[in-house]
C-alpha cells in the first residue's frame, strides 16, 4: 500500500512508519518538526520506499498533493503534551482542529480512508473508570487551557465521524491512553520519560500534586499493532476505539518504581500543580480504558507490561543521554518487546 502518515516524525508516528515500511508499504511523512524530531526517522531516510516532506498539515496544497499519491492516511500531526498545550493554547487549537479538517477534506476529495488519532483526554475528568467509548465526557471550564486540547480532539472526532456519515469517507478514530516507549521525550510534559531522565541524572523525581492520580501506560509497539489491525478491518469504519493498556498505577508509585529500576538516589518530591502548570490547573484523578471494543473486533490486547515498558524506556534514554544503563537493569527480549514495530 501507499500510506501517508502525518506527524510521522513524532513519537508514535515514527514507530508506525517503521511498521508500515517493515511490511513493505511505501510511506509518505508530513511533519513540521514542531514536536517531532528528525532523528526519529533519520534511520529510515535511505529507504527508497520512504518519502519525507517537511511541512505542516495546515498547508492545503501539500496535504492535497500527498493524499492524492496514497491509498490510506494516518493522521497523527498534532500539538501534544499537557505542558505544550497549556503554554500554546492558540497554536494547539489551530493545529489540531484546522489540521484535521484539511486532512479530512483532502482525503474526502480523493476517497482515501483516514485513521484519526485522538486521545483519552477527550474523556476529561470523569471518574467512572474504566472509560468506554460510549461514555459521557466531563470537561472543565473554557478558562482552563487543558480542556481546549480535549475539546479540539473531540471536534476532530466529530469531523471524522461526520465525514463518514455525510460523505461516506471511511474513517476510524483511535483514542490513545498514555502511549510510551523509546523516542518519547519529556519535553512536553510526558511523565514517564521525565521521571526516567530525572532518576538517571540523580535529579529530584517531580510528582505533581499528591501523586494519587493514576494512569495506564501502554507500549507504543502494542498501539501500532492495534491501529494497523483496525485500519484493515471494515468493521472499524465509522467507529471510535480506545487503545492502550488497562494496567493502572498511581503517579507516586510510578516514581518509586522508576527510582527502584534505575537504582537511583534521586529523592521523590511533591510539586504543587500551580507550580508545575498554572493556577487553576485541573488533573484527571484516574484514567483507565475499557478495551473490550477493540478486543472484540480485532483481538487486540496489550503484550508488554509496565515493568518491561520501563526497562525499554530506561535503555532508550540511557542511549540518548550517552550513559551506560544502570547495573542490574533486567533484560527484555527484543523479539517480544518489538511486537508491532518491525
Ligand atoms: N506528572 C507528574 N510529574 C511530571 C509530569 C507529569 O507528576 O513531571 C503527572 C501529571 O500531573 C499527570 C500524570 O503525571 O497526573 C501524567 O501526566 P502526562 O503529562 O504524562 O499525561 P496526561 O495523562 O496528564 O495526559
Amino acid at each position: 500500500m501507499r500510506v501517508l502518515v502525518t506527524g510521522g516524525a513524532g513519537f508514535i508516528g515514527s514507530h508506525l512508519v517503521e511498521a508500515l515500511l517493515g511490511r513493505g508499504d511505501e510511506v509518505w511523512v508530513i511533519d513540521d518538526l514542531s514536536t517531532g524530531r528528525r532523528e526519529n526517522i533519520a534511520h529510515l531516510e535511505s529507504n527508497p520506499q520512504f518519502h519525507w516532506c517537511w511541512g505542516t498539515v495546515l498547508d492545503k496544497k501539500l496535504v492535497t498533493e500527498t493524499v492524492a499519491k496514497c491509498d490510506l492516511v494516518f493522521h497523527l500531526a498534532a500539538a501534544v503534551g499537557v505542558s505544550y498545550v497549556i503554554k500554546r493554547p492558540l497554536k494547539s487549537l489551530i493545529t489540531n482542529i484546522r489540521g484535521a479538517e484539511v486532512v479530512l477534506e483532502a482525503a474526502s476529495a480523493e476517497g482515501k480512508k483516514v485513521v484519526l488519532f485522538s486521545s483519552s483526554e477527550v474523556y476529561g475528568k470523569g471518574n467512572c473508570v474504566p472509560f468506554k467509548e460510549s461514555d459521557d465526557r466531563v470537561l472543565g471550564p473554557t478558562a482552563v487551557s487543558r480542556w481546549s486540547y480535549a475539546t479540539g480532539k473531540a471536534v476532530d472526532e466529530f469531523l471524522a465521524l461526520a465525514y463518514w456519515l455525510e460523505k461516506s469517507l471511511p474513517t476510524v478514530v483511535v483514542r490513545c491512553f498514555n502511549s510510551c516507549g523509546p523516542r518519547q521525550t519529556g519535553d512536553y510534559g510526558m511523565v514517564v520519560p521525565r521521571f526516567v531522565t530525572q532518576a538517571l541524572l540523580g535529579e529530584p523525581i517531580s510528582v505533581y500534586g499528591d501523586g494519587q492520580q493514576s494512569r495506564c501506560f501502554s507500549y507504543v509497539g502494542d498501539v501500532v499493532r492495534g491501529v494497523l489491525l483496525l485500519a484493515e478491518h471494515q468493521g472499524a469504519v465509522g467507529e471510535v476505539f480506545n487503545i492502550g493498556t488497562d494496567e493502572e498505577i498511581t503517579i507516586e508509585r510510578l516514581a518509586f518504581k522508576i527510582k527502584e529500576i534505575t537504582g537511583s538516589s534521586s529523592p521523590v518530591v511533591h510539586v504543587p500543580y500551580e507550580e508545575a502548570y498554572a493556577s487553576g490547573f485541573e488533573d484527571m484523578k484516574r484514567r483507565v480504558p475499557d478495551l473490550s471494543k477493540i478486543g472484540a473486533l480485532v483481538g487486540y490486547s496489550p503484550s508488554i507490561s509496565l515493568d518491561k515498558l520501563l526497562v525499554l524506556t530506561v535503555n532508550d534514554i540511557c542511549q540518548r543521554l550517552d550513559i551506560a544503563p544502570p547495573r542490574g537493569l533486567p533484560v527484555v527480549e527484543s523479539s517480544s518487546a518489538l511486537v508491532g514495530c518491525s
